[in-house]
């Protein structure tokens, strides 16, 4: 399963990902999103290529795991 992650380096902190997909991200007190959903669940897949395209600075990403 794949996984969402955020690159805080571009991250402007706008909340649109939290906002829209809960679900998947969160907030931390300084309003930057945490992943708290890993790995996405298949139920999920749909809402997190979704909040990846939604991040107007392409902080989000969809990563496959590594191999073992
Ligand atoms: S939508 Fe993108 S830039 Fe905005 S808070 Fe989420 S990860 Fe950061």
């Amino acid at each position: 399963m794949q996984r969402l992650t955020v690159d805080r380096a571009i991250c402007a902190g706008h909340g649109l990902c939290y906002g829209s997909a809960p679900e998947l991200v969160d907030s931390d007190e300084q309003g930057d999103p945490v992943i708290v959903t890993e790995p996405v669940p298949a139920d999920l897949a749909g809402t997190a290529r979704r909040v990846v395209a939604m991040c107007p600075e392409r902080a989000l990403a969809l990563v496959e795991p590594s191999p073992a």
